[in-house]
């Protein structure tokens, strides 16, 4: 993974499942890691695991859904760093419910996470992408991003939406500043996504999905893989899916 080492790599949603996996893996392949979620004791432990183990991570307290915050997160990068190779956009909820339930508070929760959060994202890093005519913006949708299921309306119209949002910038950017884009689209993959589903019918369909689940280190390879191919190679959309998935 030669082309993994050294880059600067910031990671939304670090704290647990892919972005959790996704950060010791490039740990472990010498890239320089920032960590951001809002649980700031995990990515302090995680962060510590890494640097424990030989490598080069720092973590910064992020709530996506804040513009300001997640430049904080990009300035925090450059300034420990001097450069910013890639952002993963990982940061994700899925408090999946029926339409009729009404659950409006979720619905918001939602958009200003698994959109605007990619969203300010993208705003935090391209101006200094931009001027390094290099970059790499990585953006996790998921299988629900090409279909739509009975209770998961909300959540797949922000995974549609963070693909346009990806293909857009991948039109303007790539050709004119060198940037790459990835869209990472996982099947059921065992995390503590479904923990946010407060709709109890809901919970219990769903953990029954989740016998087939497969490891966040799948999905984590599969984000390794596109980073370390050559920069002058763009890997624009991955779907990783438990074998067994309908
Ligand atoms: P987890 O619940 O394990 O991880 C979600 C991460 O997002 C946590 O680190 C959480 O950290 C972070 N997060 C949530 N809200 C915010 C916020 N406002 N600001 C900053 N960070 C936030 O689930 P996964 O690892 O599964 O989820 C990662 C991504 O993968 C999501 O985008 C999800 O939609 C996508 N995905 C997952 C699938 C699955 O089956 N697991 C399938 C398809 C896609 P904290 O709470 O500390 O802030």
């Amino acid at each position: 993974m030669e082309n993994v080492k050294s880059k600067v790599v910031i990671i939304t949603g670090a704290s647990s499942g892919i972005g959790q996996a996704t950060a010791l893996l490039l740990g472990k392949y010498g890239a320089n890691v920032v960590l951001a979620a809002r649980r700031e004791e995990r990515i302090r432990m995680i962060a510590e695991q890494i640097n424990q183990a030989g490598g080069s991570a720092v973590y910064v307290k992020t709530d996506v859904a804040s513009a300001t915050e997640m430049q904080h997160l990009a300035q925090h990068a450059i300034a420990r760093f001097g450069k910013i190779d890639v952002l993963i956009n990982n940061a994700g909820i899925m408090p999946l419910s029926y339409l009729r339930e009404l659950k409006i508070e979720e619905w918001d929760s939602m958009i200003d996470v698994n959109i605007k959060g990619a969203l300010y994202g993208i705003a935090a890093v391209l101006p200094t992408m931009r001027e390094q005519k290099s970059g790499h913006i990585i953006t996790v949708s998921s299988v629900s991003g090409y279909r739509v299921d009975p209770t998961a309306a909300v959540y797949s119209a922000t995974k549609f939406a963070v693909r346009a949002i990806s293909e857009g910038l991948r039109q303007e950017e790539s050709p004119a500043s060198n940037i790459r884009t990835t869209i990472i689209s996982p099947g059921i993959t065992a995390t503590e996504l479904t923990d946010s589903i407060t709709s109890p019918e809901v919970k219990d369909w769903v953990s029954e999905m989740n016998q087939v689940a497969i490891s966040p280190n799948s999905i984590a390879r599969a984000i390794a893989f596109a980073i370390n191919e050559p920069d002058d190679t763009s890997i624009n959309e991955m779907i990783i899916r438990p074998t067994v998935q309908p």
